[in-house]
């Protein structure tokens, strides 16, 4: 299989001109003037290429009406254009140089406004100086209006959704048929990062190697630890393809797991085939996290679960809409998320299983398909 740039997240020109005039009405719906977009996982989804984010401002700016505009570095306009092919036609380009005042481009391109979205992980340094310039504009976050975007998939970007998760699929079938005792958590999740680029992942995002009493940490970073015999060992691992993410954790155990462990293992498998199973269009995030937390709670572990259920997932591993008890809201056909309930006992062991499920008309279509089971390893 063969890697597409890193940088690259592109469809054809029709799809991002759609996903900017779809942009524009949001902001227009919204009583927005403009939306200003700096490089980030929005920039990516309406332009197609990851600009990089630093200390020279680009910035896309959608105004409600009319054209977009794009102000960016002189030295950043060559790649721009590579990256965005014919796209660029749609656009105005207005490359600065060096001693260019880039803060006065985006305010003479949105003029007077009074409301303006700004994206939320705009550097602090661009959102107070346009904050000033545009004084006395309301200013808020774009999240709102581009996860409105974001959060429902096309089958476009489920097809690519579901290769990330295929070649994750393949890495973690490839690493719990390896020998894991005696190696530290370090080289194993090394050695995960050649198997997810292997797969056909553009990049490895992430390799979560938590073994032992460290897999009661549920972000714990790989360490020097060398995994043993009765060791429990957390894998959860993600990169992407052609700019959508892949993210999945299985549990292994060196050897035959005690009784405790078994008893405890078996909860979670049931608990995570559960909340997977009761996924349809209606059905309130909250309730998917309810399923799982309801039956680890019931057997007693209801305590050592201490994260949410799922996360939402596409250009970003972590999106809208995030499957925790306090988002009542409705999933829609097209949505996309992780399924990940875990149970953790500090100091001793821990487990997960993640899948991600796209809610179809019919129900969840989980994308990962390797057995859930406890992987036993040497
Ligand atoms: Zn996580
Ligand atoms: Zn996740
Ligand atoms: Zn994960």
């Amino acid at each position: 299989m063969t890697n597409a740039s890193p940088t690259s997240a592109r469809f054809a020109s029709s799809v991002h001109r759609q996903r900017l005039a779809r942009a524009s009405k949001a902001a227009s719906e919204q009583g927005l003037d403009a939306l200003l977009i700096t490089p980030s996982p929005d920039y990516a989804y309406l332009l197609g290429y990851r600009a990089p984010a630093m200390e020279r401002l680009t910035c896309l700016v959608v105004p409600a009406d009319g054209d977009a505009s794009l102000v960016l570095p002189r030295l950043e306009e060559p790649l721009a254009r590579h990256e965005l092919g014919d796209l660029a036609d749609d656009l105005e380009i207005i490359a600065w140089d060096e001693t260019g005042d880039p803060i006065r481009l985006v305010q003479t391109l949105v003029g007077s406004p009074l409301r303006v979205a700004v994206q939320d992980q705009m550097w602090a340094r661009f959102a107070l100086r346009l904050r000033a310039a545009l004084d006395p504009a309301e200013m808020v976050a774009a999240g709102h209006a581009m996860s409105a975007l974001r959060a429902i998939k096309t089958p476009d970007e489920i097809d690519r959704l579901r290769s990330a998760a295929s070649a994750a699929d393949t890495a973690m079938l490839a690493i719990t048929g390896e020998r894991l005792s005696g190696r530290t958590e370090q080289e194993v999740s090394g050695r995960i990062r050649e198997l997810l680029i292997d797969a056909g992942h553009d990049e490895a995002g992430f390799a979560i190697v938590a073994s032992g009493p460290n897999s009661a940490s549920p972000h714990h970073v790989a360490d020097d630890r060398r995994i043993e015999a009765g060791d429990s060992i957390v894998l959860d691992i993600g990169g992407t393809v052609g700019g959508y993410a892949s993210d999945t954790s299985r549990t292994a155990f060196v050897g035959e797991p005690p009784a405790e462990f078994a008893a405890l293992f078996a909860v979670l498998v049931e608990a995570q085939r559960a909340a997977c199973e009761a996924v349809r269009p209606g059905v309130p995030a909250a309730s998917i996290d309810a399923v799982a937390r309801d039956i680890i709670s019931e057997a007693g572990y209801g305590d050592a679960f201490i994260h949410r259920t799922g996360h939402g997932i596409g250009m970003e591993t972590h999106e809208d809409p995030y499957i925790v008890s306090s988002n009542p809201e409705p999933l829609v056909a097209g949505n996309a998320f992780s399924i990940e309930p875990g149970i953790y006992i500090p100091d001793t062991w821990g487990a997960r299983i993640e899948d991600i499920v796209i809610c179809t008309e019919s129900g969840g279509e989980r994308l990962n398909t390797t057995s859930t089971e406890l992987n036993i390893v040497e």
